[in-house]
């Protein structure tokens, strides 16, 4: 059998788990963000190697659909971003670590600026070098985690940057997926005042969710990560998103459990009648998360078998899912394909299932998975 080129990890028959990354839906969903706001551009955030889809892969499917900017977090995440697009603008959202200039320079990227010291060293160090790399200065609407200060940024101003070379004011919202929390409008508010202060430079504010909060929220450039990997910016109501992540693990042995036994460690899952059981070859060695366990108190996650949406039983463990099949199809077989994620099994319901946030389920898609990408 010839791999597929656009594989890795093992062959997918050899594999636990066989991870599929849909290009094309991550491409219509960035083209569907875009649309929402005709007068912005749409960036991509790419951080945590594209929320673990794979940043060699998505970047250039962002990049030919059009897509000119990047965020990524660490300056590693940016020497692969620019491996994958020559021409995007790449910016760095952690900023300027001591003694990394050159770095910035060896790969064209842009730091994020969040404080008056690392505007101060940005500006002597592109000064020193002779280089012009247009940075972003990040200001603090609300989070208290990076940035400068709203009063600080406009003490600042456009003149207080005169010689360090800044094009892109951003500030990031605390809660843009609860679109009635109050502080929304205030960093809405802070943010406008702030880039009063700086009439030439470009704005950008809203990540995933902050695409639906209306106009007052585009500005320039529009920062989406969650929502292009086909998380939904608007918990609670139906997801605009298309799936982007399926996840099949299969089938390595089936059985009957009778009424009162129990399934996996600790016996925290009790038969209520004859059950019938597959064990699936993916676990929480695969990133797949050991909160989603099913329990007699608990529900845990669901798994689709043979079109039948069928809940977990027990604890997630390393390398193994058992799943309760009793309402699947009756001629199921060993090696059979078991969806932990796919159009119906959302990133969203696996994570509710394990109180977590999407964003832990993405970023921690295994490495032992055959990763397959299809457009
Ligand atoms: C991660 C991040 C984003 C993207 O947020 P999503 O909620 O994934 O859309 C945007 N801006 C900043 C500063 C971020 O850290």
């Amino acid at each position: 059998m010839t791999r597929d080129p656009a594989a890795s990890g093992p062959p997918p028959e050899e594999a636990g788990g066989v991870l599929t990354i849909d290009l094309g839906a991550l491409v219509a969903n960035w083209k569907s963000l875009a649309a929402k706001a005709p007068g912005a551009a749409c960036a991509a955030v790419v951080k945590a190697d594209a929320y673990g889809t794979g940043i060699d892969r998505t970047v250039p499917a962002l990049a030919r659909a059009g897509c000119r900017t990047f965020f990524v977090a660490h300056l590693s995440e940016g020497a692969r971003a620019r491996a994958a697009a020559h021409d995007a603008d790449i910016y760095v959202l952690n900023g300027l670590l001591p003694r990394t200039g050159q770095a910035y320079v060896r790969d064209r990227l842009r730091p994020v600026l969040g404080s008056a010291q690392e505007i101060a060293e940005w500006a002597a160090f592109t000064a020193a070098e002779g280089v012009r790399i247009e940075a972003a200065v990040h200001v603090d609407t609300g989070m208290n985690r990076l940035g400068l200060s709203v009063p600080e940024a406009i003490a600042t101003g456009e003149a207080g940057l005169r010689g360090c070379p800044v094009n892109l004011l951003m500030s990031h919202f605390v809660s843009a997926e609860e679109p009635e929390n109050p502080i929304n409008a205030r960093q809405l508010d802070a943010f406008a005042a702030v880039r009063r202060a700086f009439p030439s430079f470009q704005g950008s504010l809203a990540n995933s969710s902050g695409v639906f909060l209306g106009a007052s929220a585009h500005h320039d450039l529009l920062r989406p990560g969650y929502a292009l990997y086909g998380g939904n910016p608007q918990p609670g109501a139906a997801n605009p998103m298309l799936p982007v992540i399926g996840l099949e693990g299969r089938i390595l042995q089936l059985r009957w459990v009778e009424d009162g036994d129990t399934v996996g460690y600790n016996a925290t899952w009790t038969a209520r009648g004859s059950r019938r059981i597959a064990v699936i070859s993916v676990g929480y060695a695969d990133g797949f998360p050991r909160a989603a366990s099913a329990s007699d108190g608990r529900h845990g996650a669901d798994a689709m078998v043979g079109g039948v949406r069928c809940p977990f039983a027990g604890r997630v463990s390393m390398d193994l899912i058992a799943v309760d099949v009793t309402e699947a199809p009756r001629d199921l077989g060993r090696g059979d394909p078991v969806s932990l994620m796919d159009p119906a099994i959302s990133v969203d319901h696996v994570a509710s299932s394990a109180g977590m946030s999407g964003y832990e389920v993405l970023t921690s898609l295994g490495r032992r998975y055959a990763r397959r990408y299809v457009d």
